[in-house]
């Protein structure tokens, strides 16, 4: 059966929030009234999480404290103590689900260097995430989590998305709140929802989700944040495991394009989408392109925590190519739409294409890694810190 496109993935930064969202979208211009309002009101609740971001930058008293400072005042209780994490370990970590922060348990099931996996057990709905022989039951196995684990960081690769990303961007912070150095990647079903959405009738191309995210409140003690929002107090990525392994394909009926979902959980992970110009992984290859822009967003609040988000999505961007050697396909949605503005950031799918290809365009021309490390870690914002950068380089 043929496979075919097309994904559209949305991906949105939130002063400290970086969210990605797949949306599928078969073709606006046929969509009817209703999908499009639908569609207008998933836009809609960017600017609110967006306001209530700003507020807790602003009303969160401690976050100027320096670490040291912390630890003086009780706000940090690690004391430089490591906790020790073991496979097997279950941990209570907070994530935000549709609209609702709440606690969801993870299983530590992969430690290497650099990285520690957590794999949700079970979703809010008490669906199996996390595969489970005895009950046959759940979609990520250990094979997947394995993959990841070595994709992310392995020493036996000398391109692992960790190397990669750290060589070209710069480095994460050294450790979290918790004093770790490793980064925790959780795997989790964000949405736990999402299937409903489905099953509840909806057209298919307006189900939005988060496939990912970096939330930067994990930076804060859980003190310094203000309700809903709570910090997990390590360095931490957070990876969509539903939908965006991938449980359905598309297919041509009658000459339309058709996505056929599959609500049951696989473990089969051979067929990817092919399309004519988006390529959309499912399986474990599915997280690496998400950490691949996630971890970027992690060295980039280190390195410039205030940076405007086209720059910023621009380097996920570029991160995504560095490490998968593939252009992200939001650069299709930019040449339908090129008089999108490059320093303007309004959410649309071409503004990720235009901003990507300008930091490419910089990494080809003005001096590679080198350059975007520069850029990066420059203090100036948004143009400014282009100039600042090229004037550095000598150009
Ligand atoms: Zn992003």
């Amino acid at each position: 059966m043929k496979k075919k496109s097309k994904f559209i993935k949305l991906l949105i930064y939130l002063v400290t929030t970086i969210l990605i969202m797949y949306i599928f979208i078969i073709n606006i211009a046929n969509a009817d009234t209703v999908s499009k309002k639908m569609l207008f009101n998933k836009k809609c609740k960017t600017p609110e999480l967006y306001d209530r971001k700003l507020e807790l930058e602003k009303l969160s008293p401690r976050r100027s404290l320096t670490r040291d400072e912390k630890i003086d005042k009780g706000y940090i209780t690690t004391g430089g103590v490591i906790k020790q994490q073991q496979i097997g370990d279950v941990e209570s970590f907070w994530i935000i689900d549709g609209a609702d922060w709440v606690t969801v348990d993870a299983k530590l099931s992969a430690i290497n260097e650099h990285a520690y996996i957590y794999v949700q057990e079970q979703d809010r709905l008490g669906n199996k995430v996390l595969f489970d022989s005895a009950s046959n039951q759940g979609y990520i196995t250990q094979l997947d989590i394995n993959n990841i684990a070595n994709r992310f960081f392995n020493t036996g690769f000398s391109d692992n998305i960790y190397e990669t990303t750290r060589e070209t961007f710069g480095v994460e912070p050294p450790a979290g709140l918790d004093d770790d150095t490793r980064v925790t990647i959780l795997l989790l079903d964000i949405d736990s929802d999402y299937a409903n959405y489905i099953e509840s009738g909806y057209e298919w191309w307006n189900n939005a989700w988060i496939a990912g995210y970096y939330f930067s409140a994990d930076t804060f003690t859980d003190n310094d944040i203000y309700p809903p929002y709570h910090s997990n107090e390590r360095k931490i990525i957070y990876i969509d495991t539903y939908p965006s392994f991938e449980h359905g394909y598309f297919d041509i009926q009658n000459g339309n394009e058709i996505y056929n979902f599959n609500p049951e959980p696989t473990i089969d992970h051979s067929n990817d989408i092919d399309t004519d110009d988006i390529t959309m992984p499912e399986g474990p290859e599915a997280a690496y392109s998400l950490l691949s822009h996630e971890f970027q967003h992690m060295i980039h609040y280190y390195k410039d925590n205030d940076e405007e988000v086209w720059l910023d999505e621009g380097c996920s961007g570029l991160s995504e190519f560095i490490n998968d050697n593939v252009h992200p396909f939001a650069v299709d949605f930019f040449i339908d739409d090129p008089t999108d503005s490059l320093v303007d950031w309004g959410y649309d799918i071409a503004d990720y294409g235009n901003s990507y290809l300008f930091m490419l365009y910089l990494y080809e021309h003005f001096g590679g890694a080198a350059a975007i490390q520069n850029l990066v870690a420059e203090s100036a914002n948004g143009t400014a810190s282009v100039t600042q950068m090229l004037l550095a380089m000598n150009e």
